[in-house]
């Protein structure tokens, strides 16, 4: 009765995020309930195995009551203070120093935000500010990755390069450029890894040349492209993205708002690739969800050229929840969770999934398996020479996730026929390899799809 009423109510009212409105009054919205650890129950009381850590931020799982209580404690004393005014409180301080401690090289700044997508607006906005600030604003163009993610705002969906975050909304941005990804599997210049890399260096230097070398402010990239399809790159080509952009004298924005926090092992993907960007942005993993919260961090020669440049005047640029206490806090809570064993426990289940994950290579259907840590995807195709991808007629993304989700696991199936894992860094191995079994046999149940059938 209570789904039933909910479901009309949600039909009736509620707009979800990217989600084919028309599609969704059909199927209607399945209600999550409860949650402890890595296990979802739904209001039918279905228990799921959250494979994806709700949209890849539940790192730390669900249920932890020392970040419920840091939570309720902070509304309690103090539900809300405005960084506006050289106003503030102190979880927003103490966060932002905690952050700064272990970020990587000096990025010793940290601007809060609400999410991912606001943090990424920042940085456009820092980067515009900051090449005024030191005499180059003819230094306004912006390049990112194809297939890559960077929000759902304007600029940031324009920075993105996923056609269903473009059409119909007037982005990209004519300052928004993009270079092709090194997506391993399908990359025209074949899979060894140093032949990817210099043709992405080549392909940014080139880009930089066409668009003007003194006329380019930034390049973003993921460490690992996470809504393009968990897509790793060859290990070094972060570094030499990074040495690249130094180069040519633009600055390099690490987008972890899905790599922070544990989900490839520590607590930021750049400590592994040996790399101290200009910007770091992060989101997700921060909280784990458990409330709001994003943030920039900002090295220091750029933080130090926009305050010198601004002087006396205000930098106009800051939301009414920048540094929100009660999400503050739970960042907090939620720093403590990671250090006190979840990374460590993270990397072990880490290999874990990827262990079994590889184990299902030799399925018909699985083309490709990838990942680094608690982030992984297999891509499934028809033909493993030809490396097919599923047909549409057998609409992967919405039938996958129907299988997998009658099999109790909540998994991401990409629209190209992927399937991308992002467990909460608590699971035990017992729960990895259960969520390994039950993908496997949403695998076999794909391959009975009359419609894959039709073309194997
Ligand atoms: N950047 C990346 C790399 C992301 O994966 C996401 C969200 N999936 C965003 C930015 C946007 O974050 P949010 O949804 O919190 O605005």
């Amino acid at each position: 009765m209570l789904a039933n009423s909910l479901v009309e109510l949600d039909r009736r009212h509620l707009i979800h995020p990217l989600s084919s409105y028309r599609g969704h009054e059909q199927v209607g919205v399945r209600v999550m309930r409860s949650a402890k650890g890595a296990t979802l129950t739904d209001s039918e009381g279905h228990q799921l195995l959250d494979g994806f850590a709700g949209l890849w931020c539940v790192n730390a799982g669900y249920g932890h009551e020392s970040i419920v209580e840091a939570a309720a404690e902070q509304m309690r004393r103090l539900p809300y203070a405005t960084g506006y005014f050289d106003l503030g409180s102190e979880p927003a301080i103490r966060l932002a120093a905690e952050i700064a401690d272990r970020a990587p090289g000096d990025l010793d700044h940290v601007f809060f935000t609400l999410g991912g997508s606001d943090a990424v607006d920042s940085t456009v906005r820092f980067i515009r500010y900051y090449n005024h600030a030191r005499g180059t604003p003819q230094k306004d163009q912006f390049i990112s990755l194809s297939q890559g993610f960077h929000g759902s705002s304007t600029v940031g969906a324009g920075l993105t390069a996923l056609p269903g975050f473009h059409a119909g909304f007037g982005v990209p941005l004519d300052w928004q450029h993009k270079i092709s990804s090194h997506y391993v599997y399908r990359n025209p210049v074949g899979s060894d890894p140093a032949t990817i890399i210099d043709a992405s260096v080549a392909e940014l230097k080139a880009k930089v040349e066409e668009i003007g070398p003194d006329r380019v402010a930034a390049f973003y990239a993921e460490p690992i492209q996470g809504s393009g399809g968990v897509l790793v790159p060859p290990a070094g080509w972060m570094k030499a993205m990074a040495d690249t952009c130094r180069e040519l004298g633009i600055l390099f924005v690490a987008d972890e708002v899905i790599t922070g926090f544990g989900r490839t092992g520590p607590l930021f993907a750049s400590e592994e690739d040996g790399i101290v960007p200009d910007f770091i942005t992060v989101a997700k993993g921060l909280t784990s969800g458990y409330a709001p919260l994003g943030a920039v961090l900002m090295a220091d020669h750029v933080y130090q050229t926009i305050a010198d440049g601004a002087g006396e005047a205000l930098i106009g640029h800051g939301y009414t929840y920048s540094g929100h206490p009660v999400s503050a806090a739970v960042g907090l809570a939620v720093l403590k969770l990671y250090e006190g064993g979840l990374l460590d426990n993270g990397r072990k289940a880490g290999e874990r999934l990827m262990a079994g994950l590889h184990g299902l290579s030799d399925h018909p259907l699985v083309g490709d398996v990838r990942g680094r840590g608690m982030l992984a995807a297999i891509e499934l195709v028809t033909d493993k020479d030809a490396k097919t991808p599923l047909p549409a007629a057998s609409e992967p993304s919405r039938r996958i996730f129907d299988r997998a989700y009658r099999n109790g696991l909540i998994i991401r199936a990409f629209g190209n026929g992927a399937i991308g894992f992002a467990p909460p860094l608590c699971c035990t191995t017992e729960e990895i390899d259960e969520m390994v079994a039950r993908a496997g046999r949403v695998l076999d149940e794909t391959l009975d799809d009359p419609d894959i059938r039709a073309v194997m």
